[in-house]
Formats: structure tokens, C-alpha cells, sequence
């Protein structure tokens, strides 16, 4: 297959880790017979000083035109000052708008070989966990209704939550699909005991449920979730939740992994279009000096070549690679706690020779 892969190095260690994913995705073309081809875009910091903007007309035309998105991490103290329209973090909305990207799915998985760096008690992490969050990343609350006013008790401020029968249907399909092609176990989660939108959420999952028999499905309330996640995190496969719930829920989520140079992303539109990152940032204080961890940036790769081109034995080749690296003991040195860490470059070439 010839695909043609868009490149949003960003900013900090951005530029370090997207080149270590093309390097492992040029070797997967390889041994595949596939022909990939990367064209790098400006977005972030490194745009707003060569062009005057986060996120350059040139990138989204880019993006659009190609095959799949691949970004490392933008942002920095260079650019902290800016207003708020011209921060670097503001092409992030602006991509993921104008790609359509309405689907943010989240892996939090806990590595056997990593079991030490997770904060919870023994007793948990010996039962490990492999949790995917399918979290709605363009309505909710974040895209609302939202202003100041004169209150009864003076200044007030507010935001709404909407959410149309559309925006849910869509995003509960394709965490029925995706839970499909897990342990086809389904936890949907909402504040329906308050809640308006959550409601109409939770009697949506109901009515879709209904074309999913083969999956088992759970409602579960936002603040039991929270608690749940850490209490016992191996009851969920898949979670799927709103917009500001899975924000926060995706991030206790990979706070328990214990390593966030670790884990990847995918954010879809109903199509095969989407954009994979890492999940952290730009880590200005390790930025050139191949120092960072490439691992969720070369698992966001194994996801496009999944979600994005339908690869999955090229896909399952890298998460094996990974795997083996790690068994073999080999760390960065975020997950370095004995012995002389890798470099982001010897890392990348571990993980390509164990392919
Ligand atoms: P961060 O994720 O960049 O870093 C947090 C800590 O984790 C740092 O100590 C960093 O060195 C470490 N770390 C992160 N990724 C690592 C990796 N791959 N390997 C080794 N260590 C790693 O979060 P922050 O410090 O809060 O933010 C730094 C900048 O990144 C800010 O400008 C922020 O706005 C931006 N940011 C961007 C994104 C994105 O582009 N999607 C996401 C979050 C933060």
C-alpha cells in the first residue's frame, strides 16, 4: 500500500520522538512491502516564529490532503506569554476542528515489565489493567454557551452542556466497535442522577445496545468512575464518556500506567481520517538532548497503522516489539531506575531491531 503521512513535529522533543516513530514506521514499510511518505508541517511555537501563527493555513490544507496525521507536542516557555489566541495549544483545537477529529481514543495499559512505576498497591497492580477511554472531543461543555453576567449576587460566569442526539450516537458506535474488537465489555460513563445530557446519553447507549448483543454494557456514574479507576482499574476494557468526563478520567487514567512517555492516542472522525500523538507534551526540559522516552509516539504509529490504514499485523509487529524491549529491560531514562538509561536514538534502534 502507498500512503502519505503529514508530519507535525511541534515543538521541545517533538522534532526527536516523530522522527523516531517515521524511523520505525520506514522499517515497518520494509518488512511489509508498503510505501510511506512523510511531509512535515508547522504547528505551535515553531510555526508562530516562522509564520506569525500556531497553526498556518498551509498545515491544515496539508492535513487534509493527507492519508494520516502524525504529531509530536507542542508548546513552550518561549511562547507562555503570547495571548491566548496565539498560543501554540490553540492549533490543537484548530486541527483537531477543521480535520472533524470528534473521537479521542486513550489506552491506559499497565505494563508487566513496568508494574514498579505504578503508583497503586501491590495487591491491584498484580491484577495489571488494559483500559481503552473513547472520550467525545468536540461538544460538551468545552464548545457551549458561555459568558459573564450580572447575577442576583453580582458577577457571574457560566458555561453550558449540550449535547444532540447526533454527537451521541456517533461516539457510542464506535465505542460499541471498539469494545467489539476488545473484551467486548462496554462501561458508559455519565452523571445521570443530575444531569440533562447525561440522560439523554445514558438512553442512547440503551437503544445502541440493543444492535450490540455480543457486547455486555454498564452505566457507571462519573464520581464512582473516578473512584473505581483507582480501587480496581481491571473491571473496565472500554470506557466510553463526554467530553470534559474523559478529559479528566483519561488523564487519572494514564496517571496510573506511572509513565506518560508510554502512552499513545488516536483522535477520529467517522472515517479513516484521524491524528495520532503521544499524550504528553513538548518536555521543554529535556528537549535536544535525546533524552526523551519515543515510546507513546511510536505507539501512536501502531494505531494509525490500525485505525488509520486497517494494518494490523503491522501494527501488532510494533506493540510486540515494544513489549520485548521493555521484558529485555531496556528503559529511557524517564523509567530508568538501575544502569545507564538509553538515549531517544538507541531506544528508537531497540525497538526497530526487535521488529
Ligand atoms: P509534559 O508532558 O511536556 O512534561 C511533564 C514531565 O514529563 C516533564 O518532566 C517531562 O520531561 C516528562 N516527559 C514528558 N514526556 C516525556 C517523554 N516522552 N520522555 C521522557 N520524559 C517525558 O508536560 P508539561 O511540562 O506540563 O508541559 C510542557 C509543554 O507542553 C507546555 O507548553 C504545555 O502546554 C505543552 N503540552 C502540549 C501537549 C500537546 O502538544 N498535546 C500536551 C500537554 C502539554
Amino acid at each position: 500500500m502507498k500512503k502519505n503521512i503529514a508530519l507535525l513535529r511541534g515543538d521541545g522533543i517533538g522534532p526527536e520522538i516523530v522522527d523516531s516513530a517515521v524511523e520505525v514506521l520506514k522499517a515497518v514499510a520494509d518488512k511489509f512491502g508498503h510505501e510511506f511518505t512523510f511531509t512535515p508541517y508547522l504547528i505551535g511555537g515553531c510555526a508562530i516564529d516562522a509564520t506569525g501563527k500556531p497553526l498556518p493555513e498551509e498545515t491544515v490544507e496539508g492535513c487534509l490532503a493527507s492519508d494520516s496525521v502524525l504529531l509530536g507536542a507542542v508548546g513552550g516557555p518561549k511562547w507562555d506569554t503570547l495571548p491566548g489566541n496565539l498560543r501554540p495549544e490553540k492549533a490543537l483545537l484548530g486541527i483537531r476542528s477543521a480535520m472533524g477529529l470528534f473521537t479521542n481514543l486513550r489506552p491506559a495499559k499497565l505494563y508487566p515489565a513496568l508494574k514498579e512505576e505504578c503508583p497503586l498497591r501491590p495487591d491491584i497492580v498484580e491484577k495489571g489493567f488494559d483500559i481503552m477511554i473513547v472520550r467525545e472531543l468536540t461538544g460538551g461543555i468545552y464548545f457551549g454557551e458561555r459568558g459573564y453576567r450580572e447575577g442576583k449576587y453580582g458577577e457571574e460566569a457560566y458555561d453550558t452542556e449540550a449535547y444532540s442526539r447526533m454527537e451521541i450516537e456517533r461516539i457510542v458506535r464506535v465505542a460499541f466497535e471498539t469494545a467489539r474488537k476488545r473484551r467486548k465489555k462496554l462501561t458508559s460513563i455519565d452523571k445521570a442522577n443530575v444531569l440533562e445530557t447525561s440522560r439523554l446519553w445514558r438512553k442512547i447507549v440503551h437503544e445502541i445496545a440493543a444492535e450490540y448483543p455480543d457486547v455486555e454494557v454498564a452505566d457507571m456514574l462519573v464520581d464512582n468512575a473516578a473512584m473505581q479507576l483507582v480501587r480496581n482499574p481491571a473491571q473496565f476494557d472500554t470506557i466510553v464518556t463526554s467530553n470534559m468526563f474523559g478529559d479528566i478520567l483519561s488523564d487519572e487514567a494514564s496517571q496510573i500506567t506511572g509513565s506518560i512517555g508510554m502512552l499513545p492516542s488516536a483522535s477520529l472522525s467517522g472515517g479513516t481520517r484521524g491524528l495520532y500523538e503521544p499524550i504528553h507534551g513538548s518536555a521543554p526540559d529535556i528537549a535536544g538532548q535525546n533524552k526523551a522516552n519515543p515510546i507513546a509516539t511510536i505507539l501512536s504509529a501502531a494505531m494509525m497503522l490500525l485505525y488509520a490504514f486497517d494494518m494490523k499485523a503491522e501494527s501488532d509487529a510494533i506493540v510486540e516489539a515494544v513489549d520485548k524491549v521493555l521484558n529485555k529491560g531496556l528503559r529511557t531514562a524517564d523509567l530508568c531506575r538501575e544502569g545507564t538509561p538509553l538515549t531517544c536514538t538507541e531506544m528508537t534502534k531497540a525497538v526497530i531491531d526487535n521488529l
